[in-house]
């Protein structure tokens, strides 16, 4: 960890200035960077010394968003990925060989899913998934060729909580890589590094970008896992482009102000909702009746910008709410300055048999919302009016 205090880490670190002296970094645009010599040449790849060589491996852009986010997360080192999914693959890709084993939440981002179940097994890597809230079924699912623990907490859509103390103690125990998805929390919210985890993946297109601009990733680990990643990432190439990196640095020096607005608007809105004629539950994990309440305040700063809750009428519903919002965006983004509601039943979730959808919690009236930094009061309305007139 950096010992400036997060805010002031997230808005003071920066590269070097040029000889423009310009206060805020500019961008780099820029492919490949001139060597001073021929011995220069040598060292560089030879990695006698640090620095940019071509914007596949490095960049100052992207170096100064990855050197942020590893200091707001404690993490020694990482790289920027051109998204969430590059990052989630390299991460796994970089360190499973053909008959590795990986134990998985089973409420998992849906390309994470599928990269799971239909890609890795190309290559001879199978999986085990375990259901969210069951503590025990986590060591029973390890077997003597498990390599990583894969998990995303608090889950999508859900919000199942797992206890990342826990699980990472599992993994010390066992030698196993534990890999934590911290795209829902952002660092802002929760550190699993802290807690022992090995690997933090981000995609970096939600909370930390924050206003639907860019699509991005991060992997954060130690100096010791960190050459397979770097080995992984620079031959197969999913690197962050120079402007991403500009622009997603400068959202990190916003991201612990939006964050706190994001939870403060998120725990009103449910706390208001609670209660409500014609909602069955509503979930956030700094609610006190949230049934993982004691675990969201030991490993979570706030409760995050997600709120979902269950409409009695199901998934038709569902569907009449989301046609009667009028503010409101549609759209399968969340962690936008916009508030966005969707229906996971209907939509990024409606190829799961009920089962299926049942087992993640996923109910047929469950509605998600992403909630915005607009005012509290017009967020509420607009909900408000959308309930009655889907009734
Ligand atoms: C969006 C998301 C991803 C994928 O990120 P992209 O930037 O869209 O590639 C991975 N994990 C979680 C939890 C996400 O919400």
């Amino acid at each position: 960890m950096s010992d400036k205090k997060f805010e002031t880490a997230a808005i003071r670190h920066q590269i070097e200035r040029s000889s423009q002296k310009e206060h805020s970094a500019p961008i780099y645009m820029t492919s490949s960077f001139k060597f001073e010599d021929a011995e220069d040449a040598r060292a560089l790849f030879a990695e006698e010394k640090e620095g940019n060589i071509y914007s596949r491996y490095s960049n100052p852009n992207t170096d100064e968003f990855i050197q942020k986010l590893c200091l707001l997360e404690g993490g020694e080192t990482g790289m920027a990925m051109a998204s969430g999914m590059a990052a989630m693959f390299t991460s796994l890709a970089a360190f499973l060989s053909s008959g590795d084993h990986v134990v998985a939440s089973r409420s998992l981002f849906g390309s994470t899913h599928q990269i799971l179940t239909k890609l890795l097994p190309k290559w001879g890597i199978t999986h085990t998934f375990v259901d969210t809230t069951d503590d025990d079924g986590w060591e029973k699912a390890i077997q003597p060729n498990t390599k990583m623990i894969f998990l995303e907490t608090p889950s999508n859509p859900a919000l199942d909580l797992i206890d990342l103390e826990f699980i990472c103690k599992l993994g010390k125990e066992k030698g196993i890589i534990v890999n934590v998805d911290n795209c829902f929390a952002t660092p802002y919210v929760q550190n699993p590094i802290k807690f022992g985890a090995d690997i933090v993946t981000h995609s970096a297109t939600k909370f930390i970008d924050g206003q639907g601009r860019a699509i991005g990733g991060a992997i954060v680990t130690s100096e010791e896992l960190f050459p397979e990643i770097k080995f992984m990432a620079r031959h197969t190439g999913p690197s962050m482009s120079p402007f991403n990196g500009w622009l997603l640095s400068k959202s990190l020096e916003t991201l612990a102000v939006r964050m706190e607005k994001h939870s403060e608007n998120a725990l009103a809105l449910a706390q208001h909702l609670e209660g409500s004629a014609g909602l069955k539950q509503v979930r956030y994990p700094f609610l006190a009746s949230f049934p993982q309440y004691e675990l969201a305040k030991k490993q979570m700063r706030t409760g995050g910008g997600i709120v979902t809750f269950e409409l009695e009428g199901g998934i038709a519903q569902g569907r009449r709410f989301l046609d009667a919002l009028e503010m409101i965006s549609l759209s399968a983004n969340l962690g936008d300055t916009r508030t966005i509601a969707t229906h996971p039943a209907s939509t990024t979730h409606s190829k799961l048999s009920e089962e299926e959808r049942e087992a993640v919690g996923i109910t047929a009236g469950l509605v998600r919302v992403s909630v915005g930094l607009e005012h509290l009061d017009d967020i509420i309305a607009d909900i408000e009016q959308a309930l009655n007139k889907s009734k």
